[in-house]
């Protein structure tokens, strides 16, 4: 951070317009509150975001952006346009879809400020705050520099294995070569931004058999054993504390009956690392575990069900010097995380990018008793905002 980002801040801070949408922000929490709940009300289990996705083009249409529309991977997209029609874009995203499969009761409860319910924070609190902000920017009546692209990504969590910000960056998207930094709002939190992607990699392993009956074919090789014994192998594969790598078996299943020789079991194992080596290694050793434990009358299938390279919002990046430039100017203590997130994509790219809090506070992700409480979230919103134009004003130079 400079001394000329910081009077840049200043410069925008005290901006006639920019008071406008900071009046804005803080006046409509009740709108914004709004906005959180019907989105919370509306199930976005990984893969079936269309619901959800269908309200959030309804929003930004009533919003008057330009260009609503839902994407073939199914992200809802819009745009306020700027100063003229080739400038460079900046993209503003908050994924759609929770980690919770259909069926889930999501129901909000409400106990004074706080709202309880799966997806409160992650990602509704993101999706609200993306909201807001455009709808400030909108009453405030600001051109941005640049223009800014409003998105309400498909595919975050888990499975999804980033497929909403891999459509947008794809060569074929219309938007990839222009976008120039991306903005991601994930949960809560008013100082915190996630500029570290760390990498992870996801593996389903399958062993299936012959299979038959626990009397009359007993004898037979059995996945189940043999997957189980095999998991307990790769959970002892070394793994470095720096660059700090980890492995989880996460599921388990397979099986007919308790008096049938199973003809397969399956597992899902989570790896992650900040070192894309590390990544590479320990796949590596985990594959070569399995063909070395696993019987040769018993089949075995690997595949990789996820893939999210590891990256870094080096600490000179414009991106970075502006937010700590931002946050000076609101005396926010800049908490540096790392994680994974829709950040990774345009990171792995090269592309500046990073996830930040959309205020409040909140707790339980992914799980049933997940919380959220926005009191003072407008400050992270003003953060978020004052960035975001910093950010096109620096993307046209
Ligand atoms: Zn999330």
């Amino acid at each position: 951070m400079t001394a000329a980002d910081n009077a840049r801040i200043s410069a925008l801070a005290s901006n006639r317009l920019i008071h406008k949408a900071f009046a804005w922000l803080h006046l409509h929490e009740p709108q914004i509150r709004r906005w959180q709940l019907e989105a919370i009300n509306i199930p976005a289990p990984p893969f079936k975001e269309h619901l959800r996705a269908a309200y959030f083009l309804q929003q930004f249409q009533q919003l008057g952006l330009t260009n609503p529309h839902i994407d073939p991977e199914g992200n809802v997209l819009a745009e306020l346009p700027g100063a003229d029609t080739n400038t460079p874009i900046i993209l503003l995203s908050a994924h759609l879809d929770t980690v919770f499969p259909a069926g889930t009761d999501c129901t909000p409860r409400l106990e004074e400020s706080v709202i309880y319910a799966p997806g409160a924070c992650d990602n509704a609190a993101g999706l609200a705050a993306l909201l807001a902000l455009a709808a400030a920017l909108k009453h405030a009546n600001i051109t941005p520099t640049c223009t800014i692209l409003f998105a309400a990504n498909v595919g975050e969590e888990g499975e999804g294995d980033l497929r909403g910000m891999r459509h947008l960056f794809n060569q074929k998207s219309p938007y990839s070569t222009r976008i120039k930094a991306a903005i991601a709002f994930e949960g809560s939190g008013t100082e915190t931004v996630v500029d570290r992607a760390l990498g992870s990699r996801r593996l389903r392993v399958t062993v299936t058999g012959p299979g038959g009956h626990s009397w009359a074919d007993a004898g037979r090789p059995n996945p189940i054993l043999a997957l189980s014994a095999a998991l307990l192998a790769i959970s002892r594969i070394p793994l470095p504390r720096n660059p700090r790598t980890t492995l989880n078996v996460g599921t388990i299943s397979g099986g007919t009956s308790v008096n049938s020789i199973p003809p397969s079991a399956t597992a899902d194992l989570d790896l992650r690392s900040t070192s894309a080596a590390q990544l590479d290694r320990v796949e590596l050793a985990i594959l070569k575990t399995l063909q070395s434990t696993i019987d040769n009358d018993l089949h075995l299938h690997a595949t990789r069900i996820g893939d999210r390279l590891p990256g870094i919002l080096p600490e000179a990046s414009q991106l970075h010097r502006s937010l700590r430039a931002v946050d000076r100017h609101l005396r926010l203590a800049t908490d540096s995380r790392i994680g994974s997130t829709d950040a990774n994509l345009p990171l792995s790219l090269g592309i500046p990018a990073l996830a930040i809090g959309a205020g409040g506070t909140g707790g339980g992700m992914h799980t049933l008793g997940e919380w959220y409480d926005p009191t003072g979230r407008d400050l992270a919103l003003r953060r978020t905002l004052l960035l975001l134009l910093d950010t096109c004003t620096l993307a046209t130079e």
